[in-house]
């Protein structure tokens, strides 16, 4: 019965019942009047969630990684130099796509543990004075160690360097669980997939895109077919696509926005924190510390528990899965080992979440950790308790 324990990696999600449903569709003629009932409040709702009214949303069939490719080819070209931060594998893969890409990366090394810095890409942006930086990108949400990064406050610093770069952000754990603001932001491209905060199954790359990154498209000299941002547009127009959609999981995104959005973000948003609150108050009882340096840098969607010196974090993420069936993210990359990770977004409730601190608790045990039994699940459910309306 495996199969019905609660997932706690940081996506793909939970899939709410409602969502599952959503998503079971016979085939429908996407060329039919049927589809724009379908597309249109799909992309209304992730409007609403993304909180852009200048922005045009552009859904591709494809996961985030998808949307980072897309926001590259279509707005650069081959030489260009981008300017990105590396604190973990995502940031990481995101500069890899780019160098793939022929793009000149100007990589920021920051530690593991921290956040995108804010007074460096200023720095950088000030000492640039030819512009040869085309676009700076962070990442929200580093999913690998649990931190989270200052957008605005990167915003902030372009504008103070007086910089004109395009500025791109993965948001793909952070979109739908955590405050996100494209426009406030000044972000130019924005890039989630549908198996994260949107609860639903991996497929769709979600973009949200400003007037000035698409009128880069002009001169972007980027190959680009499947993930023509134009093409795209083009076909919206007359109520289609350039190619065949995945209905079943666009009717999906509709109802998903639609349940975030009649929640209330701010709730959705509260919810997060008291999910991950909950966590955390569990792993200090454990006696060991999230990879996030600081309170600030805290996730609201995964805590990566940095593991005691001497014990493995990926034999947690085993043993949880071989002896209990419960799902667990291992440490990537540089805090591989060192890590184990907590996935807590998306569609999950307070014994949810006990379930899978009580699980990593008897993992750790069977492991031999110096732990007790119970401790972080006493924590979590004092938090709980206390906080809720
Ligand atoms: C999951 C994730 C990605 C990759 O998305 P895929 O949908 O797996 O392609 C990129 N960035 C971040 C921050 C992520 O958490």
């Amino acid at each position: 019965m495996s199969d019905q324990n609660p997932v706690f990696i940081p996506g793909p999600t939970n899939i709410p019942d409602a969502l599952r449903k959503a998503c079971d569709m016979q085939t429908l003629d996407h060329r039919s009047p049927k589809f724009r009932e379908i597309f249109t409040p799909a992309v209304e709702g992730v409007k609403k969630v993304l909180k852009t009214t200048d922005g045009e949303i552009i859904l591709f069939p494809a996961s985030g990684t998808g949307g980072w490719e897309a926001a590259v080819s279509n707005t650069l070209s081959p030489g260009d130099t981008v300017l990105a931060s590396r604190h973990g594998m995502f940031s990481h893969r995101w500069i890899d796509l780019c160098q793939r890409h022929h793009l000149d990366v100007q990589i920021i090394e920051e530690g593991w543990g921290k956040g995108a810095p804010v007074a460096a890409i200023e720095q950088a942006l000030r000492d640039d004075k030819q512009h040869k930086i085309k676009a700076v990108l962070a990442t929200h949400n580093e999913t690998a160690t649990g931190v989270r990064s200052d957008i605005a406050g990167v915003r902030k610093a372009i504008d103070a360097a007086g910089h004109p770069a395009l500025y791109f952000v993965d948001g793909v754990s952070s979109i739908g669980s955590m405050d996100f603001r494209m426009d406030d932001w000044g972000i130019d491209i924005a890039i989630t997939g549908s198996q994260k905060g949107f609860m639903l199954p991996a497929g769709i790359a979600i973009c949200g895109v400003s007037a000035k990154a698409l009128a880069k498209m002009e001169s972007a000299k980027l190959p680009r077919t499947f993930f023509d941002f134009q093409d795209m547009r083009k076909s919206y127009l007359s109520g289609g696509y350039p190619y065949t959609p995945a209905v079943g999981l666009l009717n999906g995104l509709a109802v998903s926005a639609e349940m975030l959005l009649s929640e209330g973000l701010d709730t959705v948003f509260a919810r997060h924190y008291r999910m991950a609150e909950g966590v955390r108050q569990a792993v200090a009882a454990w006696g060991m510390r999230p990879c996030a340096e600081s309170a600030d840098l805290y996730s609201d969607t995964v805590t990566a528990v940095v593991v005691p010196e001497g014990f493995n974090g990926t034999d947690i993420v085993t043993k949880a899965s071989e002896k209990y069936g419960v799902a667990f993210g291992v440490g990537l990359g540089q805090v591989a080992g060192k890590v184990f990770r907590i996935g807590h977004l998306g569609s999950l409730t307070d014994v949810m979440m006990l379930s899978g601190l009580a699980t990593a608790e008897m993992a750790m045990a069977d492991l031999g950790y110096p732990i007790k039994l119970g401790s972080g699940v006493a924590a979590a459910q004092e938090y709980y308790r206390k906080n809720r309306h």
